[in-house]
């Protein structure tokens, strides 16, 4: 066989591996709600605010009943799920990056991987990675973006503020401002639509990033007038924002069902954090909420749908983290997860294949500025800089109502050196917080100002 023989023979291959993999490889759909309160959710047991898209998702999908985001907050969160990586190790530490800051341009994006996986990519929504021109998100591994470079803005148009010419919190398409009509969730699910009816021979990567519902609280009159039964305006208004997420939501399905695509489609959904204490959500049964380490801050609703791969309805208990979402994706495009750089996330694939299989981690960490975290098991360490531990069985607390370090200082011990060992590896936070902070010095209750994190422990009653 000569050097000609041998090239046609590889083309032949390659060009019927790729043949196979256009039939089998998933589309993917990565819908993130924002600042979303743990129980507010049909499937999540809301005893007042319905999501019959999202239930229906859950019930035919898995759902995950022990998964985490990797910070409290909405930045960096969202670097951990971007990159499969402990946003620290980065020094993607705190919350907003200030303008030059933003997502480490020599990490590799969840966008890149699929784009180069063959995928066409695309974000519609909040980006929240860096405000420059070199951190759009077209330059880091999308070919369409829609959406607002910032955290939040106003849910209509308004070129007073928010959509003034220049303005990072506007909306734009691929580095153009653009104007809008209606009610932004509506519009973001709208461009959703618009990008998986434009015809390609690749399979989609879309990541739906909502701001729904973070904070400004608006919603839609008739939406509003839905909840009347609810009597704290706030919070009338906060389930009317989920209303609407989970109508866009439903509609987009649907558009993957009338395609014909919906049992190769891999639906993911999760929040970014915990609900915040601004918008009237409600975490319970959990504790705490978005910018703190109880379980309310960083476990949040998480639902894996995939019909051909996984076809019938179950919950997933083991621990998993957003962190698992990227090398999940490539495996499932037929790629392999593994990368020169440390990953921290997991492919769930075999883990979901064989459940007996072990679990996808044993152990997980937080870490923000002066507040750590980490779970090994059932078991949940908190540590506050100056003010000490807290430990909680979650299998019997899963509220961490019932402090054990005192009780348990050896298992403390080893998790703090466990924790340690995982800190050495991080690298020095790229900007930080205008943060300070006092304590109450109240027997578990410290109040920190001017950040995120602001409460540990329960307040006087
Ligand atoms: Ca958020």
């Amino acid at each position: 066989m000569n050097l000609s023989h041998i090239l046609i023979y590889l083309a032949i291959i390659l060009s019927s591996t790729s043949v196979a993999f256009a039939e089998d490889r998933p589309n993917i759909l990565l819908i993130l709600a924002d600042d979303l309160g743990y129980e507010d959710l049909g499937f999540q047991n809301s005893p007042e605010i319905q999501s019959p898209n999202l239930d229906r998702l859950a019930a035919n999908g898995i759902r995950f009943t022990d998964a985490h985001t990797t910070a409290s907050v909405c930045s960096p969160s969202r670097a951990g799920l971007m990159t499969g990586r402990y946003q620290q190790r980065f020094g993607h530490e705190a919350n907003v990056p200030p303008t030059p800051h933003g997502m480490d341009l020599n990490e590799i994006t969840l966008g890149q991987k699929m784009r180069q996986a063959g995928y066409r990519t695309g974000i519609i929504g909040k980006w929240h990675l860096g405000n420059l021109d070199s951190q759009y998100p077209t330059e880091r591994g999308f070919d369409y973006f829609y959406g607002l470079r910032e955290g939040s803005r106003s849910y209509f148009y308004n070129p007073k503020k928010d959509d003034k010419l220049g303005n990072h919190h506007g909306i734009e398409e691929n580095g153009k401002q653009v104007t809008f009509e209606g009610y932004l969730t509506d519009v973001l699910g709208d461009r959703a639509i618009h990008f998986i009816e434009k015809s390609s021979e690749k399979p989609f990567f879309l990541y739906l990033s909502f701001t729904a519902p973070h904070g400004p609280m608006h919603g839609k009159d008739e939406d509003i007038a839905r909840f009347a039964h609810i009597e704290n305006p706030k919070r009338r208004t906060y389930a009317s924002m989920v209303w609407a997420m989970d109508r866009a939501i439903g509609k987009v399905v649907n558009t993957i069902d009338a395609r014909g695509i919906a049992d190769n489609t891999l639906i993911w959904f999760l929040s970014d954090n915990g609900g915040a204490t601004g918008n009237a959500s409600s975490n319970l049964p959990l504790a705490g909420f978005k910018g703190i380490k109880f379980e309310g801050g960083i476990r949040v609703p998480f639902v894996m749908h995939w019909k051909n791969r996984f076809p019938q309805g179950r919950v997933f208990n083991s621990m998993v983290s957003a962190l698992d979402i990227l090398p999940t994706c490539v495996a499932a495009a037929g790629g392999d997860p593994s990368s020169e750089r440390p990953l921290d996330g997991v492919n769930l694939l075999p883990f979901l294949d064989s459940p007996q299989k072990t679990v996808p981690h044993e152990k997980l960490f937080w870490h923000k500025l002066w507040f750590s975290a980490m779970r090994e098991g059932p078991w949940k360490l908190i540590y506050v800089q100056d003010y000490g531990y807290a430990l909680y069985n979650l299998d019997n607390d899963l509220s961490e109502r019932h402090d054990l370090s005192k009780i348990m200082p050896e298992r403390v011990d080893k998790m703090t050196k466990s924790m340690n060992r995982w800190k050495e590896e991080l690298s020095e936070p790229q900007w930080k917080e205008g943060a300070q902070w006092f304590d109450t010095h109240s027997k578990n209750h410290i109040r920190i100002i001017n950040g995120d994190d602001y409460l540990i422990g329960y307040p006087k009653q």
